[in-house]
């Protein structure tokens, strides 16, 4: 029997505040399996932050299960990576070193760590770049610096919460496409939360809907593009292929039906 990578079992999740207690998430139940890529989308507020807070084990679940491999979630743990919207670079630390924090902090060997961090960031087209400072990058290749920092711990499942929204809407585009084929290449399991139905249309095999809150699962769309042949397209090309429209006009409805 082959184990899914990531698993929510029934997952209840409510915030308990002095003003009382809000329940975010309800009867969350779904699978992804290795080297999937998911799109989580919903309204603001509907939990999908949430969502991956209890994917990282920052939080656990009320009632429910989080499943990794098998096995129930019960703290962070080096094998899930982060992307968030803000890249978060040191700006006084060059690129490389940028990227060497984690590996610093968990005390790997810097000599191996450093050798990697040089091959993934010139992988990225940052080669140019190693020791130059965020400030000199610019918005997409400091998501990129970004990107190799987090591959730098060699996580095997990512999480991308609204990682392009501070990006122009052209540089959201072309990084989209290439973090999503840096992703798919290596073989990475990622769940990406975004209020973007394109972006998480052109970039996923599945979306799953959110309802607003409490959060449920409304949907899930198996996303495929036979037009474009064997190979999925990356998410630029696929916003481009005749089954791209009938996509976002389902989602669309989907989450148009709640503002009602
Ligand atoms: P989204 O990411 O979809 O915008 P969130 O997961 O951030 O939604 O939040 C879901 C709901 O839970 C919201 O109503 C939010 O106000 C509430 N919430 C989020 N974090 C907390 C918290 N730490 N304490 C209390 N309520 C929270």
């Amino acid at each position: 029997m082959i184990v899914p990578k990531i698993e929510f079992r029934h997952v209840n999740l409510r915030y308990f505040t002095p003003k009382g207690e809000t329940l975010a998430l309800r009867d969350i139940n779904f699978k992804v399996e290795q080297g999937e890529f998911v799109s989580i989308v919903g309204q603001s507020g509907c939990g999908k932050s949430t969502l991956l807070s209890l994917l990282s084990g920052l939080i656990k679940p009320t009632e429910g299960e989080v499943l990794i491999d098998g096995k129930t979630v019960t703290g962070p743990s080096p094998q899930v990576g982060f992307m968030l919207q803000q890249d978060s670079l040191f700006e006084w630390r060059s690129i490389v070193d940028n990227a060497l924090l984690g590996p610093e902090i968990r005390g790997d060997d810097m000599g191996a760590a450093r050798r990697k961090a040089e091959a993934l960031l010139t992988r990225y087209g940052l080669g140019d770049f190693l020791h130059s400072k965020p400030s000199e990058l610019s918005g997409g290749m400091r998501q990129r610096a970004a990107l190799a920092r987090t591959m730098c711990l060699t996580p095997d499942i990512l999480l991308l919460d609204e990682p392009f929204s501070a990006l122009d809407f052209q540089t959201r585009l072309s990084i989209a496409d290439e973090i999503g084929d840096i992703i798919r290449k290596e073989n990475k399991t990622a769940v990406l939360v975004t209020h973007d139905i394109p972006e998480a249309i052109a970039m996923a095999d599945r979306v799953i809907v959110l309802s607003r809150r409490p959060g449920r699962i409304k949907s899930i769309h198996d996303i495929a593009f036979p037009s474009h042949g064997n190979d999925r397209p990356g998410s630029f090309a696929a916003r481009e292929t005749t089954e791209f429209p009938s996509y976002f006009n389902t989602v669309w409805e989907e989450l148009e039906v709640h503002v009602e």
